[in-house]
């Protein structure tokens, strides 16, 4: 059983991806830590994603796995688990850049699809109804408004004790959103099966209860 979830940076698909993957007993798979992987390599490295032959040979230098432990996804860049070093805005933002690549978005489709193909899964991402899983039993588009996106963005950071900006945090989120809906290759948008939930004004618990109900009525 595969449930897709897509949507745009901060509608929380990953909170809710993975309280429902609990709840259901599937597997929560979060795609966008692959390309934050990749990114974070470019980064580290100073690639000039731009000059085809750098890319290359610097995808070439990159071996990502996923592992799983008690449920809890991994992501290892190298053979060093990059988990926690991937979730900075830096990184995001960059994945954004280096996710409308072509060789990039190769490089991790196989990882995807063979994850999906051995597991229940809850994958979250922005192609995944469209592109990577196209036959998934379920399909959710998870959407909410800049403004409320920009300020769970704003508070999880403030939790973590850092000083955000958030008209900063709304910039970046829009032109993450602008990146991503109108890239060339597997942009980000909703498919024409998938059910939309908007959660501006739903709590987590509501869009979970409303997944597992959905899945359940399968
Ligand atoms: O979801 P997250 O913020 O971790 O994703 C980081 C970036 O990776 C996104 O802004 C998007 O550009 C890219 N991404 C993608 N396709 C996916 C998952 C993430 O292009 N399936």
């Amino acid at each position: 059983m595969n449930i897709a979830i897509d949507g745009p940076a901060g509608a929380g698909k990953s909170t809710i991806a993975r309280l429902a993957a609990k709840e259901l007993g599937f597997l929560y798979v979060d795609t966008g830590a692959m390309y934050r992987a990749i990114a974070l390599y470019l980064l580290q490295t100073e690639t000039d994603i731009t000059d085809e032959e750098a890319l290359k040979k610097a995808l070439d230098n990159i071996q990502i796995n996923i592992i799983y432990e008690e449920g809890v996804q991994h992501v290892f860049l190298n053979l060093s688990d990059v988990s926690a070093e991937i979730r900075n805005e830096k990184v995001g933002n960059m994945a954004s850049k280096s996710s409308a690549l072509k060789p990039v978005r190769e490089k991790l489709l196989d990882i995807q699809r063979d994850i999906a193909k051995k597991n229940d899964v809850i994958m979250d991402g922005r192609d995944i109804g469209t592109n990577i899983l196209p036959n998934a039993e379920l399909k959710i588009y998870l959407t909410a408004s800049v403004e409320v996106r920009a300020k769970r963005r704003f508070d999880e950071l403030k939790n973590r004790g850092e000083l955000p900006d958030l008209s900063v945090i709304k910039k970046d989120i829009e032109l993450r959103d602008h990146q991503d809906m109108n890239r060339d290759i597997a942009p980000l948008k909703q498919a024409e099966d998938a059910v939309l939930i908007d959660s501006s004004d739903m709590s987590i618990n509501d869009v979970v209860k409303k997944i597992v109900e959905l899945e359940r009525n399968i």
